[in-house]
């Protein structure tokens, strides 16, 4: 539970965003209009859904517009209120600077528990969520695109657009209008990993600086780190999988809804996650030390801490416990300000959320950008370069025959040297040149200001800075 004096989501990232503009020079007057949200609608429909009519609340909140379409994930849960949907699309106004996806800030959410519809209802509701937001150009390729976010997916992204579609029948760019929609449906390959790898991503470009590591007080490399995770839904399940996967990380924990396991061994990911999609928790799993309060988990010992659910669950009442040197926020906002300043005191390095989860965000401009331009990625290019690389192997292979040197080219090499790359290849290289450049600007930030002593300060400086940049473009 979070003590009184917690301030609320939406108050925690103004108190974030007040102390990076404290160490700016901006004219008077922008740090308020760039703060502030643009507008919040609110709507409430009613659907006939077994035999009565039940009334459903939704969201959807603009923050800033200094650049268009703005841009954020649609939400299903009980707890949506304004507060949350406002905080989270500021949030993506300055996850979207800082990664140069070149929107505004936006979120959306519908006060519904996904568990309690058959997939038949949720399509109703979802297909009049979207057509009351389309309808107000709150669901538009070229002013407002939503994307999934917790307890949506592909799914209510497709019939979203679908929805649009009816409404907009010569709209040529209407699969534009959303993002995150199914591979066969407009969508683009990586997508549904991208958070999740962005978060690997980022992990990985952190290790690669030497005096960042050892800020944490860590050494070493990814290999064999402690990995503690929390929610095992899309975005921690793809982190905690290519970590433990391709980067020799074990994961020491998994907190889930119903409680937590802990094995210090290292738990199976991909076992786990199988025995919750079949039994709707990890209580009952036959390895790891199961615990009903999984949130004890949270302070236990290991190097890396991945939040990966809700927001606010490092908090004032455990952040004194906390324990791991190094927090990467794979979750919107689950550290409060109160909590941040507690942990920065401890020397706790935190990765924060609007760098490290920008990746679903990242791909879903590279799917606006499909959907704009109506062709895949590396059609054009792929057996181009394939027939390139072929000319040089065959130009190889014929000197060293030549000239009888006596060398050839490993089957293997070739193989992968000879793959042109296709679409899932080249989404993977520019998230992951996105988050390469979005650490550098930041890293540049914390280390070249003695006043800035943290990553989350650094980043909102830099977004903050880019927003204004272009305020000032508008003439503002
Ligand atoms: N809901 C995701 C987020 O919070 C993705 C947003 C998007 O792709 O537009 O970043």
């Amino acid at each position: 539970m979070t003590q009184a004096k917690e301030p609320s989501f939406r108050d925690s990232v103004d108190l974030m965003f007040n102390r990076a503009v404290a160490l700016m020079d901006l004219p008077p007057g922008l740090e308020e209009k760039i703060r502030v949200c643009n507008a919040t609608y609110t709507v409430r429909f009613g659907v006939r859904l077994r035999g009565q009519i039940h009334t459903f609340t939704g969201y959807r909140s603009v923050h800033s517009e200094h650049m268009e379409p703005v841009k954020g994930g649609i939400r299903y849960s009980l707890a949506v209120n304004q507060d949350e949907v406002e905080a989270l699309a500021a949030l993506m106004t300055y996850k979207c600077a800082l990664v140069e996806a070149p929107f505004g800030g936006s979120k959306g959410g519908l006060c519904i528990d996904p568990r309690d519809w058959d997939e038949h209802e949720l399509e109703r509701i979802t297909r009049r969520f979207a057509y009351e937001l389309a309808k107000r150009d709150l669901i538009n390729p070229s002013q407002n695109v939503p994307a999934p976010d917790m307890g949506t997916g592909e799914r209510e992204m497709a019939w979203i657009a679908d929805q649009y579609r009816r409404m907009n029948t010569t709209d040529i760019n209407s699969r534009a209008c959303v993002t995150g929609k199914p591979v066969n449906a407009g969508g683009i390959q990586g997508r549904t990993e991208a958070t999740g790898r962005g978060v690997q991503y980022a992990l990985q470009e952190y290790f690669r600086h030497g005096e960042d590591i050892k800020a944490a007080g860590l050494s070493g490399t990814l290999d064999g780190k402690r990995v503690i995770v929390q929610g095992l839904g899309n975005v921690g399940y793809h982190a905690a999988k290519f970590l433990s996967e391709e980067d020799g990380c074990k994961i020491t924990a998994i907190i889930e809804r119903d409680g937590g396991l802990l094995d210090e061994n290292g738990l199976d990911v991909e076992d786990v996650h199988n025995w919750i999609v079949k039994h709707g928790g990890v209580d009952g799993y036959p390895s790891g030390r199961f615990i009903r309060e999984g949130a004890k988990y949270l302070e236990h010992d290991c190097d890396i801490l991945i939040p990966a659910a809700l927001e606010g669950v490092i908090n004032l009442s455990n952040a004194e416990r906390i324990k791991a040197p190094l927090i990467i926020e794979a979750a919107n906002g689950p550290v409060t300000a109160g909590a941040d300043e507690v942990l920065r005191e401890k020397g706790i390095v935190i990765i924060p959320d609007m760098y490290a989860n920008a990746g679903g965000v990242t791909v879903s401009y590279f799917e606006w950008v499909k959907n704009l331009s109506h062709i895949r990625f590396g059609r054009m290019g792929r057996r181009q370069e394939e027939a390139r690389h072929q000319l040089i192997v065959d130009e190889l292979e014929a000197l060293s025959a030549d000239k009888e040197l006596g060398w050839t080219l490993s089957p293997s090499f070739k193989k992968r040297y000879l793959r042109g790359a296709g679409e899932l290849e080249l989404v993977r290289s520019g998230l992951d040149d996105t988050m390469r450049a979005a650490y550098g600007s930041m890293r540049e930030v914390w280390h070249a200001r003695g006043d800035v002593k943290d990553l989350r300060t650094a980043a909102y400086l830099v977004a903050i800075g880019k927003v204004a940049t272009s305020y000032r473009a508008l003439g503002l």
